[in-house]
């Protein structure tokens, strides 16, 4: 076990977790936001992070505080924690992210992590290489081979009790990124940023996002905390959280308030366009959309600002609070609705269904299908394949309707889309107790069909009929030969 991290609670890949960060002497419980401050221009102050929204980590860049003279030596002075003036944990990047920008920066990992040390960083961060996505494999995997080069420097340099980051790249190459993941894994490192995903989240490729994920978290353990590296909108957390990601830094509150955008859980909205204020913070709630747009410039962004943060802290509370009621899945399928590529990132999630369905607890609060995609969720997949382990009678009658049909059959179980079949004694348990929509669809009906199939796959022997309301011959055609059809609502 990592002894920095500890996990608390899980629904599908999200969790609540406790970081420990020993340098700062505090526990951030995660899925956490860092909010990002630039070292040179703050909008809200650190000190106000922790008082007013609650931080109790924020990310800022060694790099610039490396090359900006004055604010170098005040940090090597009094340290990071006077200097921002922020009493919870303080984590420091690389300047990785101005080396994908600008091609070159000129120190080492042992430079920037001693400096990072030196100035009271509580979580530091080599110098990896962010390969963007889509490059040649070839680039992809030299590149890669350099990160892994310097994680090994890194666990060499003398950081003391700072925790030290990992960063798992490996670009579009879901096989890289999980082989990244593996031997980042395998360091004595502490905290594991999936790298280089910005470009692929300002392309609104949430698809691609996922798959990165997916392999990512497939090579690390899962006492690995992961850090989404910069993903901050509000819109995509719960679809980060679900994939098991548990930290996110925020440069997004600032910059948007600087270009007079406005940030909600359903996608950024121009100021300029909006006639009412869609939430009640503290900002929104003492001003009308004219009332900002007529402050000066710097009272806005500051005002924007603060309204973004709020939305953003609002969402990780959140999610926290649908991990704590098991209905984290419900609230992904919420989201995905915000924009037609969060529905592509949500129906690539549940491609990754059975890597979800080994972390998934056996049992939750209530199932609720609220789409077709849920139809594929992983209590789906898990109910199918325990279905494969059910004992069967000589013969079997399953049904959405009555239990007993004469002495024709041994035993009759219920049929619940989209779960498909199971014996009575099993309605009381999760996820039989679904809260399901009377008006069915397509996808719950073919989830059921696919498990019968699979009940019948394992028990050649029984005589199964099916005593289904009207399934469409379609869905009927999925069923193996030999299963008796019954259509409960003919006449
Ligand atoms: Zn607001």
């Amino acid at each position: 076990m990592r002894e920095c991290f500890e996990l608390r609670e899980t629904d599908a890949g999200g969790r609540i977790g406790e970081l420990t960060v020993p340098r700062a002497g505090v526990t951030v419980e995660t899925p956490a936001l860092l909010p990002v401050i630039n070292p040179n221009l703050d909008t809200i102050s650190p000190r106000r992070l922790a008082e007013e929204f609650g931080a109790e980590i924020l990310i800022t860049n060694s790099y610039i505080i490396h090359g900006t003279e004055d604010v170098r030596e005040q940090a090597i002075a009094e340290g990071l924690h006077e200097l921002l003036d922020f009493p919870g944990a303080i984590m420091t990047d690389s300047g990785s992210f101005q080396l994908s920008e600008y091609g070159d920066i000129d120190v080492t990992t042992e430079e920037i992590l001693e400096f990072q040390h030196e100035i009271g960083s509580d979580i530091g961060t080599p110098v990896d290489i962010p390969t963007p996505p889509d490059v040649a494999r070839e680039r992809a995997e030299d590149e890669l081979g350099t990160t892994q080069e310097r994680l090994e420097v890194a666990e060499d340099v003398d950081t003391g009790d700072m925790l030290v980051s990992a960063p798992v790249q490996g670009s579009t190459y879901p096989d890289l990124r999980e082989e990244a993941g593996r031997h980042a894994d395998a360091t004595d490192l502490d905290v594991f940023p999936v790298g280089a995903v910005v470009p692929l989240m300002n392309d609104y490729r949430y698809d691609d996002m996922i798959d990165v994920v997916a392999a990512a978290k497939r090579g690390l353990g899962a006492d690995a905390p992961v850090h989404l590296f910069g993903a901050g909108h509000p819109m995509m957390f719960a679809l980060g959280v679900v994939m098991g990601c548990d930290l996110f830094d925020s440069a997004a509150y600032a910059l948007y308030a600087r270009d007079d955008r406005y940030l909600t859980v359903r996608g950024t909205r121009q100021l300029a366009d909006l006639e009412y204020l869609p939430c009640s913070c503290p900002v929104c709630t003492s001003h009308s959309p004219d009332d900002l747009r007529s402050l000066s410039d710097r009272d806005r962004e500051e005002e924007l600002a603060a309204h973004n943060l709020h939305v953003t802290f609002a969402e990780i509370r959140r999610i926290k609070q649908a991990i704590r009621a098991g209905n984290l899945l419900e609230l992904v399928e919420q989201r995905a609705r915000a924009h037609p590529t969060m529905l592509d990132g949500y129906r690539t999630l549940l491609d990754h269904a059975a890597q979800l369905e080994q972390v998934d607890p056996v049992s939750k609060g209530a199932f609720f299908y609220t789409s077709h995609e849920s139809a594929r969720r992983p209590e789906v997949l898990r109910h199918h394949r325990r279905l494969a382990r059910l004992e069967t009678p000589d013969s079997l009658f399953l049904t959405e309707g009555e239990p007993v049909r004469g002495d024709d059959f041994d035993c009759s179980w219920r049929v619940e889309p989209p779960f498909g079949p199971f014996p009575r004694a099993l309605s009381k348990s999760y996820p039989l107790t679904a809260e399901v929509p009377a008006r069915t669809d397509r996808a719950a009906l073919e989830a059921a069909a696919e498990g019968v199939c699979r009940l019948v796959e394992t028990n050649p022997e029984t005589d199964v009929a099916l005593g289904h309301r009207g399934w469409p011959s379609e869905v009927l055609a999925r069923l193996p030969d030999g299963v008796e059809l019954i259509d409960l609502t003919a006449a």
